[in-house]
């Protein structure tokens, strides 16, 4: 499979943009290998410049749950581009995209949308913090909430605890405030407001982790964490910038029936434009302007184009039997990867919700992020780029979750069944 179209433009991407991507994963370098680029997307299905047919189980990260180019989305981007395509001024379906959000998503009873899951967390942030009146944060050791400098704190033990900065050019003090716990661990969270009393603002968690590889919460977890945030005073942010409207409609706190303070979404919502959005009860929302003092604006927020396919995506998934559709896909794909591994003898723990699948290579059940880097990343490289060479597209990265899509059918999963087990056989 020659990729030398690919490798050219590479050559040039790097003369004028930082490592040749405009976002590093896909620069392929944690798999050992370089990024082809895209000529285009259909259904289940992307092609390369070189031509190249690739099974996608990226799905642009999370956004494409109903496949690449889906016809009735491009058909409502087309109209709502046909009355222009940004106005700075507001507009009916701005309204129709939050109303439709707060109907999913009751715990929202106030919606705002912004461009990116990194804004809609970094606006949860402060306004958690303008509310509260306190600056302390918590966030779980390997949870992403996008880059903004609160949010980057390395994602390793002592380093993270110890609140130096994850990224150079994150201040100190942007840093100190953030405290790390490990995933699924109430005894760490309590400990840590009493260990800062008065002090915790919020804490921000994936309900769903999609970001150190695909970790489910245990039994109880998110129960307790609402218990302790309320007996501190502080609030509780459901991040489900991933688990919204893919785990099921409803996200995370649909299935659990536990209800966060605060919601980020994105991905999905934006329909494959950028948008995302933040909401919560609503006398923490009124905090904000015009209303209030808390601070928050965009040229591009709540654009008519993203929200036109983000609410055309929402309604195709409200249809019935959609997330069945897909926990069938999911169950396919998590239970034939399994099994691969098992025949080629490789130790493996598959995690799954839905259409979301996380391949580990540990014997180790991955509970938190301790135990999802147990997993031998150098041969998830090797597995990554045999199956690319096979025509099989995974995220380049062990800590990261694949994505089925309704575009998938049952044979595109076997095929990618058959590729697993041949990669990990040869
Ligand atoms: C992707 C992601 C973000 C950041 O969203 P962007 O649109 O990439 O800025 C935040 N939180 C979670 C849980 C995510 O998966």
């Amino acid at each position: 499979m020659g990729i030398q179209k690919s490798q050219s433009i590479f050559e040039r991407a790097k003369q004028v943009i930082p490592g040749g991507v405009n976002s590093p994963v896909r620069a392929c370098r944690s798999v050992g290998a370089d990024p082809v680029f895209v000529a285009q997307g259909d259904g289940a299905y992307i092609t390369d410049v070189d031509g190249n047919r690739y099974i996608d189980l990226i799905g642009s990260w999370g956004p494409l749950i109903l496949g690449h180019s889906h016809h009735e989305i491009l058909d409502a981007i087309a109209e709502a581009m046909s009355h222009g395509t940004t106005f700075g001024a507001p507009t009916e379906i701005e309204v129709r995209f939050a109303e439709t959000i707060r109907a999913a998503y009751p715990s929202m009873e106030m919606v705002r949308a912004v461009s990116s899951g990194t804004e809609a967390t970094m606006t949860a942030l402060r306004l958690a913090r303008g509310f509260t009146g306190r600056d302390k944060i918590v966030k779980t050791d390997g949870g992403y909430h996008g880059h903004a400098d609160a949010f980057l704190v390395a994602a390793g033990s002592g380093v993270a605890t110890l609140g130096i900065p994850g990224s150079a050019g994150v201040p100190e003090g942007a840093a100190r405030d953030t405290l790390v716990v490990p995933y699924n661990d109430l005894e760490a969270l309590e400990a840590t407001f009493v260990a800062n009393p008065g002090q915790i603002a919020a804490v921000i968690v994936e309900p769903i982790a999609g970001n150190m590889g695909l970790v489910l919460p245990k039994a109880g977890y998110l129960e307790g964490l609402r218990t302790i945030t309320a007996k501190h005073g502080a609030l509780l942010i459901f991040d489900e910038v991933i688990s919204g409207f893919r785990a099921t409609y409803r996200g995370a706190q649909g299935i659990y029936g536990v209800t966060p303070d605060l919601t980020t979404l994105g991905k999905i919502v934006g329909g494959g434009l950028p948008a995302a959005a933040f909401g919560g009860r609503r006398d923490i929302m009124e905090k904000l302007a015009p209303l209030g003092p808390v601070y928050q604006a965009g040229t591009l927020s709540g654009n008519p184009l993203a929200m036109a396919a983000g609410l055309k995506v929402l309604s195709i998934l409200d249809r019935p039997g959609v997330y069945e559709r897909l926990d069938q896909l999911g169950k396919r794909l998590g239970d034939g990867l399994l099994a691969a591994a098992q025949a080629a003898g490789v130790p493996a723990q598959v995690n799954r919700i839905g259409s979301m699948v996380t391949l580990f290579f540990t014997q180790t059940p991955v509970v938190d992020y301790a135990t999802a880097k147990t997993s031998d990343t150098q041969r998830f490289g090797s597995f990554f780029r045999n199956m690319r060479d096979r025509g099989v597209f995974l995220p380049p990265a062990q800590f990261e979750a694949m994505f089925v899509s309704l575009a998938h059918t049952d044979e595109d999963v076997d095929q990618v069944i058959a590729s697993a087990k041949a990669s990990l056989l040869g």
